[in-house]
């Protein structure tokens, strides 16, 4: 076990990695984040901030020699910075979860090799694969970006052959995946930790809510009937050990019209739809990031009260910085601000989470506040 006092290193310094080294910091850390953004929200909380790109062999080797264990926030660390950590100090998740879940074409055909249901998927290595997968799928697709999309970047709904060339090109000619339009009921998410003797702890399902390929809310308890919630963490919990994981993981499905559970993706970290878990459990996400680097045993995954998460965007600082007081003077109401320099449109620059008696007037609650949010 990696005791507090000792010194863990984060690769990569968003809001994931600042809500981790506050996790640490209130356990007695010491934590050194490496991210090449000078003024990252979580180097400037950090102990130690090295700020160069991801493969900076120096940048390696001071965290090899100075931290205990070494984890990450997101999954586009490149996998040999990983590996070359790995030599000399424990890494979790490993080099090999974070290269499945990096790469949409690794990541699907992992998850269909191994039986999970995802909806149907080519991968697209040029522009001459588009015409037969588009004539499998047989109805409206979805072009994606094999590596490096988020919040719905990097994606285009595709009718033919020529909005499917025209989005190719666009996205650079990159590898992509094609895959099917689902019609979804709804989408949901399993957070779960899997630590290093393969002892797992699922957090309650979160039932999540997206506009525009961005997350707008998550609500928990989910209202799905608990037959598909027990199925989303049977397969989330399986799927951690057919990956043979060591951390936090998220695990996002489609819940469709026609009742199927299908796997979206999955992330090898805590996950935004993870986020009520700070206010609304015993142990928040990115305390049990900390637990299962360090080799601890899982904090408690109980949920404490109803929760609904909602994602604040940039789009609503188009005159300054909103007024946060209505928020603020609801006292179930706990308001979370990443620290982040620029607003931008579509950019994810916090959340609220709501707490109250039942999810069904959390979620009436929460447009109420949302609402009162300035207008983009
Ligand atoms: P993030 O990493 O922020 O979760 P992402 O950019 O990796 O997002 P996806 O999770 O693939 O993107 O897609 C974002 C959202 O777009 C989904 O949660 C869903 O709402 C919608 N979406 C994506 N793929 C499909 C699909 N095949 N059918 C229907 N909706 C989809
Ligand atoms: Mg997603």
């Amino acid at each position: 076990m990696i005791l507090p006092g000792k010194t863990l290193g984060m690769l990569g310094g968003g809001q994931l990695g600042r809500m981790f080294v506050m996790a640490a910091h209130a356990m007695g850390y010491h934590v050194i984040v490496l991210d090449p953004d000078p003024d990252s929200p979580a180097g400037r909380i950090a102990d130690e901030h090295i700020h160069a790109s991801y493969s900076d062999q120096w940048a390696l080797e001071q965290l090899m020699n100075n931290c205990d264990a070494v984890t990450t926030e997101f999954e586009n660390i490149p996998a040999s910075t990983l590996k070359k950590l790995e030599q000399s100090v424990p890494v979790r998740p490993s080099s090999a979860a974070v290269e499945i879940a990096q790469n949409r074409i690794v990541e699907k055909t992992f998850l269909a090799d191994n039986g999970f249901e995802t909806a149907r998927f080519f991968p697209i290595y040029d522009k001459d694969d588009l015409d037969f997968a588009l004539t499998q799928i047989g109805t409206t697709a979805i072009l994606k970006v094999a590596s490096f999309g988020y919040d719905g970047k990097g994606q285009a709904i595709v009718n033919n052959l020529d909005e499917a060339i025209a989005a190719f090109e666009s996205m650079g000619s990159v590898h992509c995946v094609l895959e099917e339009k689902i019609s979804l009921k709804t989408e949901v998410s399993v957070v779960l930790a899997r630590g290093t003797e393969g002892k797992i702890a699922c957090y309650p399902v979160g039932e999540n809510h997206h506009v525009n390929g961005i997350l707008e809310y998550t609500a928990v308890p989910s209202l799905l009937s608990k037959r598909i919630l027990d199925r989303a963490i049977n397969e989330a919990s399986v799927f951690s050990e057919k990956m043979d994981y060591c951390g936090v993981m998220a695990v996002e499905f489609f819940h469709t019209i026609d009742d199927r559970l299908l796997i979206n993706e999955v992330a090898p970290r805590p996950h935004n739809s993870g986020h009520y878990t700070i206010d609304a459990c015993k142990t928040s996400q990115f305390e049990q990031q900390v637990r299962m680097l360090c080799g601890l045993p899982a904090g408690s995954v109980d949920l404490l009260s109803p929760v609904v998460m909602f994602n604040i965007l940039g789009d609503i600082w188009s005159n300054g910085e909103p007024d946060w007081s209505q928020l603020l003077s609801n006292p179930d109401v706990k308001l979370h601000l990443y620290g982040k320099r620029e607003a931008r449109a579509g950019r994810k620059m916090g959340h609220f989470t709501c707490l109250g008696n039942s999810t069904v007037e959390l979620l009436e609650e929460t447009r109420r506040l949302a609402n009162a949010l300035p207008k983009p």
